[in-house]
């Protein structure tokens, strides 16, 4: 293409551009000016994503190009009691959703298991990845290349701790095709999630390697970290936090809250199970999705973790008369620090459940095991009792507007 033309079209592209003036202007004018230049452009009124109550200034870091606020409600079920390993009590939680009739179903999952004792939650592992991945000459030098990785171990992990006070540089996997390896790194990253802190890290960590060995190629995330997609690596090795939740419903909670038997719930559940493996659902859980989003909404996580936080495997037994339902959830990836968690509105959800900052990461991922626990038993025995549609239609309708 002719420069001319590039010029051209760059010239055009600067009339389009959506009003930036000077980088990271949060003040209400840019964000009026921007949206009247959406309105100048399409026609369209826009100005209810101008109505908010919050300082735009605290969202710096948050995001960028800021035309306004979405408003989504916020609704809390419980209590919910939990005895777990760093979550105990009971608690209330706040879940943010536009999906009427979730909140209700959730919180009577949440009775449920309040009646029965609460739901006993272990956390089992505590890891967060990033893989970077490297051509070598040939596969004798990849397999050289896994084994001086190895031995430098201990300088990696150095170099981990000169980036950050709290991640830290766990342990490795390596893969190897031929003349290309893949190292997954595993880190711990404190109470935060951690993406930024180990990308720093394991940059860091590359930079060293490209130094000190003959590389070809360093890639630093070869997508087997795996961030933000579903996979079996994640399902099967874990990443994030992996918990697992258990509850004992006696029958009479069974017939008083479900009206139907704890059999007929385990028979549908097998027979749901096998649907699960014609259809090829990675993992196996009624709707692990549904609180997660709504959860991670309330309490400023990264929403896109909800791909990989969903995958699990639930468990629903007839125990004699008695309901027994278990669930484990491999790779719940969040944390209480960073990220969105400092926001007023997201900071309030997680002090409902005292899950604020330090030393509360393992906390908020038992909580929301609990949580999913509650769903899982609710759905399940609405499917069963045959009220699924008839509560969508009790609170799920919305009328049109307009
Ligand atoms: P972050 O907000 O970037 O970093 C956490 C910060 O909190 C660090 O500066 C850390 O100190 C500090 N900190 C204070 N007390 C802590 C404690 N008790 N535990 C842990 N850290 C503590 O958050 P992040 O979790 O690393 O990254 C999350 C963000 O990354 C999310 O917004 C997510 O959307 C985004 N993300 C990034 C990538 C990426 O590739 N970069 C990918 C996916 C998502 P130190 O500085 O000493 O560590």
């Amino acid at each position: 293409m002719p420069v001319s033309d590039i010029r051209c079209i760059m010239g055009h592209m600067e009339q389009l551009r959506i009003p930036k003036d000077r980088t990271n202007d949060y003040s209400k004018e840019i964000i009026a000016r921007r949206l009247s230049f959406f309105k100048a452009r399409t026609g369209g009124d826009f100005s209810p994503l101008g109505h908010h109550t919050c300082d735009p200034e605290e969202f710096k870091g948050n995001i960028e190009s800021l035309i306004g606020f979405v408003q989504v409600p916020v609704g809390a079920i419980g209590p919910l009691r939990i005895n777990g390993e760093h979550a105990s009590g009971d608690f209330y939680v706040p879940m943010s959703t536009l999906e009427g009739a979730l909140i209700s179903s959730y919180n009577r999952g949440a009775t449920v298991i309040t009646m029965s004792g609460g739901a006993q939650v272990v956390t089992l592992q505590d890891t967060i990845q990033r893989a970077p991945y490297f051509v070598l000459k040939d596969i004798k030098k990849a397999k050289e290349f896994i084994v001086w990785f190895r031995k430098n171990l201990p300088v990696f992990r150095n170099i981990v701790k000169s980036t950050t006070r709290y991640g830290r540089l766990k342990d490795f996997k390596p893969f190897l095709v031929g003349k290309s390896v893949y190292i997954r790194l595993e880190f711990t990253s404190g109470d935060a999630m951690g993406m930024n802190m180990i990308t720093k890290a394991s940059s860091e960590i590359c930079k060293y390697i490209t130094g000190n060995f003959e590389v070809e190629r360093c890639v630093i995330e070869s997508n087997m970290a795996v961030d933000k997609k579903p996979s079996y690596i994640n399902m099967i090795l874990g990443r994030g936090k992996s918990v697992s939740a258990e509850v004992l419903v006696p029958e009479k909670i069974v017939n008083r809250f479900f009206m139907t038997t704890a059999r007929e719930i385990a028979d549908n559940y097998r027979g749901q199970m096998i649907g699960n493996t014609l259809s090829g659902t990675m993992g196996c859980t009624y709707h692990f999705a549904n609180g997660i989003a709504a959860l991670y909404l309330a309490c400023g996580q990264d929403l896109a973790n909800v791909s990989e936080s969903s995958v699990g495997v639930i468990n629903m037994e007839a125990a004699d008369k008695d309901l027994y339902v278990s669930i484990y959830l491999p790779s719940l990836v969040l944390g209480t620090v960073g990220g969105g968690t400092a926001l007023p509105t997201q900071k309030a959800c997680l002090d409902m459940i005292g899950c604020a900052g330090k030393d509360k990461a393992k906390k908020l991922a038992e909580i929301t095991a609990a949580t999913l626990l509650s769903g899982e038993i609710s759905l399940a025995a609405a499917i069963t009792a045959g009220d699924f549609v008839t509560a969508h239609e009790r609170y799920g309708r919305n009328r049109p507007r307009g």
